[in-house]
């Protein structure tokens, strides 16, 4: 892993030490328990009867009390310790990690004893926030290791291990370079044009934006791929009672998620299951069908749900029978009551029960409505299916999934949109002859959106959010 700018303008970090298990709670062949902190040495000592040999496994007992008692009553397990003295450590601070037997009674007694000894229980993400204090990571680095841990695809993995390397973080600091050295040269040439010598001509000026625009546009294209992978979408099936929003669910899932019957009404609060498309993954919501009069308050609530639902989706499906709704009057029927802002593809379902020609048609079809995506299929067959899976990657701009895709999360996308904001409006003064003042203020402005993604003078808030949907331990 390549090393982050140790200095990001932040506070020292907090010299309490702190102890978690590493390891997922339950039973297993092996847990870690990892304490960082200054009094790690001390610990050990108490723990282990001595500090163990730096960077080297060490078989050991963890003992119950500080006594070098040999009695099978004094210790709590027995198993390797690792110490890694500080600065070379994951945290930056010195650490251990005892390796026990996996069961949560050892985990938590040498919890316990670490916590006697002085140790407070970590918080949530703690250990990647103090690399992070430390310089040992960026804060896009930080979060790519959530990102790998939660990784739901190899290829969501892969993305996560090359943003956690620093690719996303080394494209971003250079970008943020090359417009910092950019600002210095305008405001160069601000001091000498009261000598009446323009240092840095429109032309030349010009010149050296038009790169960065489309460095910074490649960067946002790259990084949109990448925060597909690693959050996904949500899309939601939705339509009239009955057309076969569970069967599509229960399809697209590959097993029985929603219970299906032809009583109308059925799915009267939300499913969710998320599937992979291409290593992406999709977040699917079946919902209450939608209808004019409900049958009763659960089934008003629900339709109420999915109306709420449909507001936070990337996509809606839009579910018909073509069977027996061959104009789709049913979406007719809901349409003004659909998010404007998210885009519908119309599914004609049951194709398997339409006269041919429609039925021979599984997949993309003419719209029925105009300017609205309409795919054919049959829920039941699977007929169809695929090009539903191709739609729908294409319809949320999934077009690369494998090597060269870095994570990012939707807080990076957004930054890169506000940098690319200034350096558009650097452009338009440079274009109508605005003062070098300004272009130099929107090229700062730009450069800080890029700091605020690796985490340069990053508001508290916004790291105590981001550690804080950490696991413990981690
Ligand atoms: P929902 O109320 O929209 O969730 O609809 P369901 O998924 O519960 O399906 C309603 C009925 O339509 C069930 O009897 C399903 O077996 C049937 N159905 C769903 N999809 C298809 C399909 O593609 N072809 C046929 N022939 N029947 C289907």
């Amino acid at each position: 892993m390549s090393p982050a700018a140790p200095d990001r303008g932040r506070a020292a970090p907090p010299c309490e030490t702190i102890v978690a298990a590493a390891t997922p709670p339950g039973r297993g062949g092996i847990a870690i328990v990892r304490l960082s902190g200054p009094a790690v040495p001390a610990i050990a000592v108490a723990l282990l009867g001595a500090l163990p040999q730096p960077r080297f496994a060490t078989r050991a007992e963890f003992r119950r009390d500080g006594d070098a008692g040999r009695a099978t009553d004094s210790i709590i397990d027995s198993g390797i310790a690792l110490y890694f003295p500080a600065p070379h450590s994951y945290t930056g601070e010195h650490v251990l990690e005892l390796h026990g037997h996996g069961g949560p009674v050892v985990v938590e007694e040498l919890i316990a004893r670490a916590v006697a000894q002085g140790a407070r229980r970590a918080q949530p993400g703690e250990f990647t926030q103090r690399a992070f204090l430390n310089g040992k990571l960026d804060l896009a680095q930080a979060e790519a290791v959530a990102d790998l841990i939660d990784a739901a695809s190899q290829a969501a993995a892969a993305a996560a291990l090359r943003s956690l390397q620093g690719e996303f973080s080394q494209r971003v600091s250079a970008l943020g370079e090359a417009l910092a050295a950019l600002r210095t040269q305008v405001e160069a040439a601000i001091d000498f044009s009261e000598e009446d010598i323009d240092l840095l001509p429109a032309a030349a000026l010009r010149g050296r934006l038009a790169p960065l625009v489309q460095q910074l546009a490649a960067l946002r294209a790259t990084s949109v791929q990448g925060r597909l992978l690693t959050e996904g979408v949500t899309i939601v099936i939705a339509g009239p009672p009955n057309a076969g929003k569970s069967t599509l669910l229960n399809r697209l899932a590959g097993h029985e998620a929603a219970i299906v019957t032809p009583i109308p009404g059925t799915t009267r609060d939300i499913l969710r299951e998320r599937i992979l498309i291409d290593g992406m993954p999709v977040h699917v919501l079946d919902t209450a069908g939608l209808r004019a009069q409900a049958g009763d308050a659960i089934e008003a609530e629900g339709m109420r749900r999915a109306q709420a639902a449909m507001l936070h989706a990337d996509h809606i499906l839009f579910i018909i029978d073509a069977a027996t709704d061959p104009g789709a009057s049913a979406y007719e029927r809901e349409s003004a009551r659909l998010p404007r802002a998210v885009p519908v593809t119309l599914v004609l379902n049951k194709m398997d029960l339409c006269p041919l020609p429609a039925s021979g048609a599984a997949g993309r079809v003419p719209p029925v409505r105009a300017g609205l995506a309409s795919i054919a299929l049959s829920a039941r067959t699977g007929a169809g299916l695929e090009q539903l899976r191709e739609h729908l990657k294409a319809s949320v701009g999934l077009v690369q999934s494998g090597s060269g895709v870095i994570s990012a999360r939707a807080r990076h996308l957004e930054a890169l949109g506000r940098c690319a904001d200034h350096l558009g409006m650097a452009c338009r003064q440079l274009e109508s002859g605005g003062g070098r003042e300004l272009i130099a203020e929107e090229l700062r402005c730009a450069q800080q959106q890029l700091g605020e993604i690796i985490g340069i003078d990053s508001p508290d808030e916004l790291l105590g959010r981001i550690f804080a949907s950490f696991c413990i331990g981690k």
